[in-house]
């Protein structure tokens, strides 16, 4: 079956006892057995709940893999691998990861002993790096949030998995639709649902998607040792959401990139990033490893911070809001929301300059998202498209 068709029908069968073409929500906590110890399958919904193996199948389906684990956000997802870290393990980790993963190991998990060096997987020479500094995880995100820098998964994963050791890719940005890490010999693929995968911007969700039966028990094992579960209503949420993600790509993709290649043409602007835009430096590899380049666009002006912050204020269709991947068109100024967690220094050296806007760019008509981008700049004081 093709991707759409999965996202329709894997894990979203009629339910079997009414027929009822919507499953139910299992609002539930807890499942009466029939003698002690003796389930239906469930007994409390910390450790599953019928919502929650529907989702995981469509998921596992959608990424290519056979086992999924649903959690309550991404930032849960996130904990649940690196609680099954121990004390003196060394994570070797993309320099441009996600903020809250920089702070999640920064400031929680750092205390407790766990290691993290950070590379710039960009660059061939760091692969080296893999077998030398001997971690117990390598963890990459490709896209990159916000520069949108793209990592060679197949290459690095190749290096990883000759010491046998495990990677786990973010791919949030990319979604299923656009990219299966595991396809490409990761072990571990991660995704906030909140983003793409649900698309409505109406509730959090997380999901590990792996072929690894031993990194499967982990996950089920954090996701109740841990309290790390989701709500049933938002993976009730989250699977109506999926079922037209392939549709909201495709057209995600082409707003993103029609507007990227406007953006190049305003003189104010000193350049635009999109992983399918030409003049992305690695547009070979993105044309390779992904089938689309997803809805996010990254641009600088050429301006001072009140001239941006200006900018991303005036905006009408654009909503002024951090996260992504929803229908709805979002601006966000990484400097001040979204990324201002990473100190300053941090910041600059990845190149999150305070001339810095990052677009998701929603599945509106093109020309009305033209048109608000347009008086926007006027508004600013920034020129024109063209
Ligand atoms: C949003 C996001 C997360 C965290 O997900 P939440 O659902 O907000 O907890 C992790 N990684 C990336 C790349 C994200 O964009």
């Amino acid at each position: 079956m093709k991707f759409e068709t999965r996202a329709i029908h894997v894990g979203q069968e009629p339910d079997p006892l009414t027929g009822a073409v919507m499953p139910p929500i299992y609002a539930t906590s807890t499942f009466a057995q029939t003698r002690p110890g003796e389930t239906l399958g469930y007994d409390y919904t910390r450790s599953g709940n019928p919502n929650f193996t529907r989702l995981a199948r469509t998921l596992a389906s959608l990424e290519g893999g056979e086992h999924a684990t649903v959690f309550a956000s991404g930032m849960a997802a996130i904990t649940a691998v690196i609680s099954t870290l121990r004390s003196g393990d060394l994570v070797l980790a993309e320099e441009n990861v996600y903020g809250c993963t920089f702070r999640i190991f920064a400031q929680v998990f750092e205390k407790f002993g766990v290691r993290v060096q950070y590379v710039d997987f960009a660059e061939p020479s760091s692969y080296s790096s893999v077998a030398d500094a001997e971690p117990a995880l390598v963890w990459l995100e490709s896209p990159t949030n916000p520069m949108l820098k793209i990592l060679d998964i197949a290459a690095i994963s190749a290096e990883a998995s000759r010491s046998g050791i495990p990677v786990l890719v973010d791919n949030t940005f990319a979604s299923p639709y656009f990219q299966r890490p595991l396809a490409l010999g990761a072990t571990l693929s991660l995704s906030s649902t909140t983003k793409y995968v649900n698309g409505h911007s109406d509730c959090l969700g997380g999901v590990v998607v792996t072929n690894d039966a031993g990194w499967q028990d982990k996950m089920i094992f954090a996701q109740k040792a841990v309290g790390l579960n989701p709500s049933p209503f938002d993976t009730w949420l989250v699977g109506r959401g999926v079922k037209t993600l392939a549709i909201r790509m495709r057209r995600h993709h082409d707003n993103a990139l029609a507007i990227a290649q406007r953006l190049e043409d305003c003189a104010a602007i000193r350049w635009v990033r999109h992983p399918f835009l030409a003049s992305h430096p690695q547009v070979e590899l993105a044309r390779r490893q992904m089938d689309g380049g997803s809805g996010i666009v990254t641009f600088e002006f050429e301006a001072d911070l009140e001239t941006t912050r200006d900018f991303v204020s005036g905006l009408s269709l654009f909503a002024l809001a951090e996260s992504l991947g929803g229908i709805e068109s979002l601006v966000d100024h990484p400097a001040s929301m979204t990324h201002a967690s990473i100190p300053r220094a941090e910041r600059e050296k990845v190149g999150i300059s305070d001339g810095l806007v990052r677009l998701s760019v929603g599945i509106e008509a093109l020309e009305d998202l033209l048109a608000d981008l347009e008086a926007g700049l006027g508004r600013a004081g920034l020129g024109s498209l063209s």
